[in-house]
């Protein structure tokens, strides 16, 4: 059985003050549930990680990361490595997100190498995939999502594959309070589950976990998670919220 996962992405909010507290908030209010029936992580700001990965510490909450750069070190200004990220407590990171791809231009073949880069390092990658709303309505859905994960897991063993957790987040509903249907969300899970046995084989696509992220909320949670290949939740907006991810948390159970 796939264990269930839920991720909360703070993006570009919070100060230090905040950030701080909000992981006091989350872990207040997720309880006993994290860690033991759902595996659970924050991933704020790289500035804050410290800070937020001290508030987690007694906690069986994770720290992740919104990004990372694919070299090991030297001249790359303004960039964090790997490393860097596993030395300030980091167990997760994601890569491609969205707003990586579309806002700052992030292409699959450098996707592909932040990835790589991650699990050379010690972190657990989460890699999202999903489609632009134009994509959907000229029915391109599974050819972008299709490209997206092949070119995205390029050159990566069975062996490799396992520590990723794939997200799937239709670019249409991340932050807009447009969410899939549970049974459109489902559709490209499948389709993702279907990939993955294609390129490693049922016994590893069955163990790989696939999260839902779009306009997440805690009254839509549990219907989603209710799918056969929905294993988790990717939570934007509503993480910014203790109360809100602490129940999103308990609808993923
Ligand atoms: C996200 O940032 O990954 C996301 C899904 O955002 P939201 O929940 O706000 O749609």
């Amino acid at each position: 059985m796939r264990k269930p996962f839920v991720a909360g992405n703070w993006k570009m909010n919070t100060d230090g003050h905040g950030a701080v507290k909000l992981a006091e908030e989350v872990v207040a209010g997720c309880g006993e549930t994290a860690g033991h029936k759902v595996d659970v992580a924050v991933c704020p700001p790289f500035v804050y990680l410290q800070q937020v990965g001290k508030a987690l510490h007694s906690s069986h909450i994770a720290l992740g990361a919104q990004d990372v750069y694919f070299e090991q070190k030297g001249a790359f200004t303004g960039e964090i490595s790997a490393a860097m990220l596993k030395d300030t407590g980091c167990t997760y990171v994601i890569c491609g997100h969205s707003e990586r791809r579309h806002v700052i231009g992030e292409t699959d073949e450098l996707i592909n190498k932040k990835v790589k880069a991650a699990l050379a390092g010690g972190l657990l990658p989460i890699l999202c995939v999903g489609e632009l709303l134009e994509q959907r309505k000229a029915n391109k859905t599974t050819d972008v999502v299709t490209r997206q994960m092949k070119e995205g897991l390029a050159g990566f063993s069975a062996e490799k594959v396992e520590a990723v957790t794939i997200a799937y987040e239709p670019v249409w509903a991340i932050g807009t309070g447009l969410t899939a249907t549970p049974e459109q969300a489902q559709e490209v899970h499948a389709l993702i589950r279907g990939l993955l046995t294609e390129m490693y084989g049922k016994k590893l696509s069955n163990e790989i976990r696939i999260q839902y992220g779009g306009s997440v909320k805690p009254d839509n949670a549990g219907e989603l998670m209710g799918q056969e290949d929905i294993d988790g939740l990717l939570v934007g907006g509503a993480s910014l919220k203790a109360d809100d991810f602490a129940a999103i948390v308990k609808a993923a159970v």
